[in-house]
């Protein structure tokens, strides 16, 4: 879906376009004047009474003078309503969502952004800070927001720039009670904290998107190259991820409660986009997030252009955590977004008080997903996350049996709750393609 639709711009092929549709405006393609530039024309002010449902193609902006035959106005567009408000067509509204109540029984509020575009089309939910301490799609987010303009829009963008307003306020990733929001979509409505504010987000905003964005970041000093995660099993979302331009894909089944899950469950093909680290705001992340939701409205039809890429999407069906055996300061061999070779140092782990030095390597060819940032670790710590080139075959066959071993950003489960596999003796090397899934929880590290 890279066709550019920079054409549609010039008069003669929109003309074309036009008739192709069977458009009936009466307007002679010859004869077609410009749109004058000193009387602009709004969206409230023309209406085709011989023809209010008429659709044009992307980016058709209304254009000559509406008392003449060569009028080519837009269609009416019908006002979309969310959580009791109604947002007219070509307008861009301001509305605000209440999570919860905060501790002084005052309402928690968030912004929500609705850009209702000037022809009727795909809604498309752009959400961010579902863990509070993630900021950087927060900011791609209202930049999306502030430069979609409603009167070339196909459709209509729903921009929520912080779900978790309570973390936000706290530089937390929880909600107040240490619940993760993003393991318990759909929600319900008497449930716990985090149910009850998931339900609500559900309930008056999830429910009206057909396509859904959710962005976070690594999570506990750790950092992630731009990327899509995502169910590839369905291919409604596999369609889906392919709008992204040459943004990576990494297969990820997700799990039960996170808010992609849910959606899609729901009938919402949704993907979650990482982007950097917590806590700040990353200029390169930010700039590249932002890209690669320009190309996404445009790949859905709702905008006229899209970005230019020079490089294809990657697809990754497979990955694994690379952990460090033994405590001390990290020091990077590699940076992200590199590819690796299997065997190949990624890092050192120096012990400061023995002065000795344990090497990590990859134990796979692929490409650094996400790595630690923080340079003091523990063994135990994961510290890469290597992206594998693997078929889809051959990521099934790896997986057959184990449904677990792909669920990379599952939730901390007691141990006592499942079979203990066995635990590798002190002192063993730790191979990460051995490690039993079981022991393989990386529920902390992820969306
Ligand atoms: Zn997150």
């Amino acid at each position: 879906m890279t066709r550019s639709f920079a054409a549609f711009r010039g008069r003669v092929v929109t003309t074309l376009v036009l008739l192709a549709l069977g458009a009936v405006y009466p307007m002679s393609p010859v004869a077609a004047s410009p749109q004058s530039a000193d009387t602009p024309l709004l969206l409230s002010d023309y209406s085709d009474p011989t023809n209010p449902d008429f659709v044009g193609p992307p980016g058709q902006k209304a254009w000559a003078d509406p008392t003449s035959d060569e009028f080519v106005g837009p269609p009416r567009m019908i006002p979309f309503e969310l959580m009791g408000q109604r947002v007219e067509g070509g307008s861009v509204a301001r509305l605000s969502w209440t999570a919860s109540e905060g501790f002084a029984g005052a309402s928690v509020e968030s912004p929500v952004v609705v850009v209702h575009g000037s022809r009727p089309g795909p809604v498309l939910c752009l959400v961010a800070a579902v863990h509070g301490d993630e900021l950087n799609g927060v900011e791609i987010v209202r930049r999306i927001s502030n430069t979609t303009d409603p009167m070339t829009l196909v459709g209509t963008v729903i921009a929520v720039p912080i779900v978790n307003p309570f973390g936000f306020s706290r530089d937390s990733r929880y909600l107040p009670d240490r619940r993760d929001l993003n393991r318990y979509f759909p929600g319900t409505a008497y449930g716990s904290v985090a149910s009850r504010v998931a339900h609500s987000f559900f309930e008056s905003i999830v429910g009206h998107c057909d396509h859904l964005v959710d962005f976070h970041t690594g999570s506990f000093e750790r950092s992630n190259l731009p990327q899509i995660r995502a169910d590839l099993r369905l291919p409604e979302v596999v369609a889906f991820t392919r709008g992204f331009g040459a943004t990576p894909v990494l297969q990820s089944n997700g799990r039960r409660g996170m808010l992609r899950v849910a959606a899609t469950a729901a009938g919402i093909p949704a993907v979650t986009f990482e982007v950097g680290a917590p806590r700040r705001l990353q200029g390169d992340a930010i700039s590249f997030g932002v890209q690669a939701i320009e190309t996404l409205l445009h790949s859905l039809g709702m905008t006229g252009d899209s970005p230019e890429w020079d490089t294809q999407q990657a697809v990754f069906y497979d990955s694994q955590w690379v952990r460090s055996n033994s405590g001390g300061l990290l020091i990077n061999e590699v940076s992200l977004g590199d590819w690796v070779h299997a065997g190949q140092q990624l890092g050192r782990v120096v012990d400061p008080l023995n002065n000795r030095e344990e090497s990590i390597t990859s134990p796979i060819p692929g490409r650094v997903l996400g790595m630690a940032l923080n340079p003091v670790v523990l063994p135990g710590f994961a510290a890469y996350h290597v992206g594998a080139e693997t078929s889809p075959q051959q990521a099934a066959i790896r997986d057959s049996g184990d449904e677990s071993v792909e669920d990379t950003e599952s939730d901390v489960e007691p141990l006592s709750e499942r079979e203990h596999p066995r635990s590798p003796t002190p002192g063993e090397a730790v191979r990460a393609d051995l490690v039993p899934p079981e022991l393989d929880d990386v529920s902390d590290i992820d969306d």
